[in-house]
């Protein structure tokens, strides 16, 4: 393709946002469509790591045998909203039929071989954004309750490290010198040293869309309705009435991915995972790394300007009112693991872009080469914009992508 040829990207997110980059590096004519504020949506309230560690799904054979507890139990994690699930089965059979044990670890492979490309796709828009100032490498800390927690996830440690992950193990008082802010007393824990936190990843997607807009990309502040197909172009319907025309289009548009319509998208199995984070201003100094409480399912993030609290997940769609309850959990057991003020100063819900699966989708789509897709990041948009951004402008400019994507195609649901 000429670098005259118009790319337009539907999605400011991180993942849209370094799609668009990636294809202003390649030459490409870029336009950004996006009704809110860049990086405002789920991109925004991240636990701020660089999850290179992250190849272990959600997914997990345990989840059979903890299903009630994880469902019933105040003190989990994870909460599906039954009416939800029930009336959208599909999803959550799938997912379940993707916790069995070999599933898993196809899924860890697969997801251990992307994020080791990480850096790969990330340093050259930090480079580019002049944001390298966001990124800090203080490394990262998971703890556990006690001996028995710390056994239970053994094997998943273990190919962790298969996966080239490199972590040492943490006693009680190993714990206490690195963190010693930590009210509760874990007694195991995992210290990942080389791994680097966003201060604000807000702030990154702003950056990047500084960059872009330096480049002479063009931001439209219209939501995307519908993609037609044309003859050897596609044309995008926006809210305000206007039709953009584009040689190609990227849809990264998160978990709201299949809610544009002319895509058919009806067999492909994208639902959103929400999480939640509360925030504490100006109790950053309370951590030296992001450190995540493992079976409390959350992350305690010290970012530029608060201590962020982030994490759970719940089932329970994209229209649903954000969950009191989920918010009390949380701010509760912040409050064991650290001194902070009762209040938080900031409640917040996001909506994570999830397959059943547990991988991105990444390529063109199956009913046209003009629309290709980024979207299904789930707990790893963050860590995996780069990467993506990367392999989706090489199969834009027509290139052998340098990562074999054949696992993340969305063909996959066909
Ligand atoms: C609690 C929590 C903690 C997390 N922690 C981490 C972490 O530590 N590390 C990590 O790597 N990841 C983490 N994640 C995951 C990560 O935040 C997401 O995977 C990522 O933000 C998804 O980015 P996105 O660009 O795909 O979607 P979004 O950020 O949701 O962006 C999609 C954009 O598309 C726009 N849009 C929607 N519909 C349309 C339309 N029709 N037309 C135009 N625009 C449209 C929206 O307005 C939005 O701006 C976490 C997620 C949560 C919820």
């Amino acid at each position: 393709m000429s670098s005259s040829t118009h790319i337009a990207v539907i999605g400011a997110g991180i993942v849209g946002c370094s799609c668009a980059l990636w294809l202003q590096k390649k030459g490409f004519a870029v336009t950004l469509i996006d009704p809110e504020a860049p990086g405002s949506g789920t991109s925004s309230g991240n636990a701020c790591t660089i999850a290179e560690y992250g190849c272990i799904p959600v997914n997990n054979p345990d989840i059979f045998r903890r299903l009630p507890s994880l469902i019933f139990s105040r003190e989990s994690p994870l909460t599906l909203d039954l009416a939800y699930v029930l009336s959208h089965p599909g999803w959550m059979i799938d997912f379940l039929a993707n916790c069995r044990e070999h599933k898993v670890a196809r899924i860890t492979r697969l997801l251990g071989k992307l994020l080791a490309k990480t850096y790969e796709g990330l340093d050259p828009l930090l480079e580019m954004a002049d944001a390298r100032d966001l990124l800090t490498q203080q490394g990262f800390m998971h703890v556990y309750v006690d001996q028995r927690e710390f056994d239970a996830v053994k094997r998943s440690n273990q190919a962790r490290r298969e996966q080239g992950s490199n972590f040492i193990e943490l006693d009680q008082g190993d714990i206490q010198d690195l963190e010693p802010n930590l009210k509760f007393p874990f007694k195991r824990g995992l210290l990942f040293d080389s791994i680097s936190h966003v201060l604000n990843p807000l702030t990154l997607c702003q950056r990047y869309v500084e960059c872009f807009k330096r480049n002479q990309g063009q931001l439209l502040p219209h939501r995307a309705l519908e993609v037609i197909h044309g003859d050897g172009s596609v044309q995008i319907q926006l809210d305000n009435g206007e039709n953009i025309e584009a040689e190609r289009v990227v849809i990264a548009a998160g978990a709201f991915s299949k809610s544009i319509k002319g895509i058919p998208m009806s067999l492909l199995k994208l639902d959103t995972e929400r999480g939640y984070h509360v925030q504490y201003n100006n109790m950053q100094h309370l951590l030296k790394r992001p450190v995540s409480w493992h079976h409390a399912g959350f992350y305690a993030t010290p970012t530029d300007q608060a201590m962020r609290i982030a994490g759970t997940v719940e089932i329970a769609g994209k229209q649903k009112p954000a969950n009191p309850r989920i918010i009390e959990y949380l701010t509760r057991k912040a409050q064991q693991m650290l001194e902070l003020p009762q209040q938080p100063d900031q409640e917040w819900l996001g909506y994570r872009p999830t397959c059943p699966d547990a991988l991105p989708v990444i390529g063109y789509s199956t009913s046209s080469e003009f629309i290709l897709y980024a979207f299904g990041h789930h707990h790893l948009g963050l860590t995996l914009s780069g990467i993506t951004g990367k392999l989706i402008a090489e199969l834009a400019n027509g290139e052998e992508p340098s990562h074999n994507i054949t696992p993340f195609s969305p063909r996959r649901f066909f």
